[in-house]
């Protein structure tokens, strides 16, 4: 817990200011904690006095750092195939492990995984550790938990990453609770922070208004999520080569208080905007419902999908499952046509790894405008139906 030595405090306030939860107040000269304490640790730091010290509730976490080493990659396999998000940390692993002058890793559970684990080393892993056994055939939280933690253990790798997928946010965070491991869900960037090889994670935060780079520089592994679609894949190469070393699972790792009686997959209203190579994305600019048509037009002229901005799905005009942005889907397609979208932080945050990014604004300084390759300021009710005019034109010629 927070400890004030009241024989020091001169209430000077300092840490009632840089309390970020609002927890401390001075009362009568003295300062005073409050149940909003998080123990975050801000206001020892900046007591100019050392009136203030944590005790006891603040776990005393000392690990010997330099024995972790290498950057461990979790490879989702699911419904018979590897999930395309393991191939997107590969790419970015590659880089950090590069940077660091260790070994790529990626873990890899499941059953009858055939040339899986080939492929993870084809697109850049230097070793795969390989559970496969008929007990992971369904997804479990606690028998992958289970079995993650003991192999970070047993060969302690200094990051791990895995994607924000509903399996790997179902099981992550308890992987982190068991090797004591701090966890940065949902990065946009990671890096390596050159002068002592602590792993930057940034990531939007306070409703992605700024943009966050978290560290974890006294415990290891270092912990972190990545949507998919948010980083790129190195392509794959057949002559690469590494090392595969399957791992039998203890008996006890494989039992789980779930059962799973059956796994169903829901076949309604299937739009998956992120396995589209190019979308026609629709926001407020398109002015009512109607407006989709028109971008329909534009989609089917092009062989596109048709995304959306949050608030014309907030105001019921496409449903959920197009959404792109923070509290959507993140994309990363060919060719992404921005129409009446104003590109605000938390829309770009899905959008922005997209080959080429066309707006259609009437707006010239709109800041969708920053992140594209081509702007047509304009009204959308003028320039669409030229364009798709131009598309057919040349399609008939
Ligand atoms: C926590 C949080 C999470 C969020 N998550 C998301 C998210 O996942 N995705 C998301 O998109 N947003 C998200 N938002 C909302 C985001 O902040 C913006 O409000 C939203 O993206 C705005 O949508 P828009 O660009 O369609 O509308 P607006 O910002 O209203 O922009 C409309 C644009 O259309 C242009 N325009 C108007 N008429 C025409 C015309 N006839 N021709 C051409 N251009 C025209 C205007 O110039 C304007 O630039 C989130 C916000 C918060 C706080």
């Amino acid at each position: 817990m927070l400890k004030i030595d009241e024989t020091l405090c001169i209430g000077c306030g300092i840490c009632e200011q840089q309390c970020p939860f609002g927890a401390i107040e001075v009362v009568d000269g003295i300062a005073v904690v409050g149940d909003s304490c998080t123990l975050c640790g801000a206001c020892v730091e900046e007591c100019e006095v050392g009136a203030l010290r944590i005790e006891g509730g603040g776990r005393a976490v000392q690990q010997d750092l330099a024995s972790f080493s290498g950057v461990w990659v979790f490879a989702e396999f699911t419904r018979g195939r590897l999930a395309p998000v393991a191939t997107e940390l590969l790419g970015v692993g590659r880089r950090l492990a590069d940077a660091r002058g260790v070994q790529l890793a990626a873990v890899l559970l499941g059953h009858m995984t055939g040339d899986s684990a080939a492929t993870l080393i084809g697109h850049g892993a230097d070793l795969v550790y390989r559970v496969d056994n008929p007990a992971l055939e369904l997804f479990s939280d606690e028998i992958y938990e289970k079995i993650v933690s003991e192999l970070i253990r047993q060969h302690k790798p200094e990051i791990v990453l895995a994607g924000a997928t509903a399996i790997g946010r179902s099981f992550i965070p308890g992987v982190a609770t068991s090797v004591d491991a701090g966890l940065t869900a949902d990065c946009t960037g990671l890096a390596i922070r050159e002068e002592d090889g602590v792993l930057l994670q940034t990531r939007p935060a306070f409703g992605g208004n700024i943009m966050a780079t978290i560290v974890c520089p006294d415990t290891r592994p270092q912990m972190a999520t990545v949507r998919p679609k948010v980083m790129k894949e190195v392509p794959f190469a057949a002559d690469r080569s590494g090392e595969i070393i399957d791992i039998m699972p203890k008996p006890h790792q494989l039992t789980s208080r779930i059962k799973v009686l059956e796994s169903v997959t829901e076949a309604r209203g299937m739009v998956n905007i992120q396995e589209s190579d190019i979308l026609v994305s629709g926001g407020r600019g398109l002015e009512n419902e109607q407006g989709f048509e028109l971008l329909g037009r534009l989609a089917e002229a092009l062989g596109a999908k048709v995304s959306a901005s949050r608030a014309v799905v907030d105001a019921g005009w496409i449903p959920y499952p197009h959404q792109v942005g923070q509290t959507g889907k993140t994309v990363a397609p060919k060719l992404y046509i921005a129409c009446g979208i104003s590109g605000a932080i938390q829309h770009v945050a899905g959008m922005q790894s997209s080959e080429t990014i066309v707006a259609i604004n009437r707006d010239g300084d709109a800041p969708i405008f920053d992140v594209a390759d081509f702007g047509v300021v304009g009204d959308l009710y003028e320039v669409i139906p030229k364009l798709i005019a131009a598309i057919e034109r040349r399609r008939g010629s």
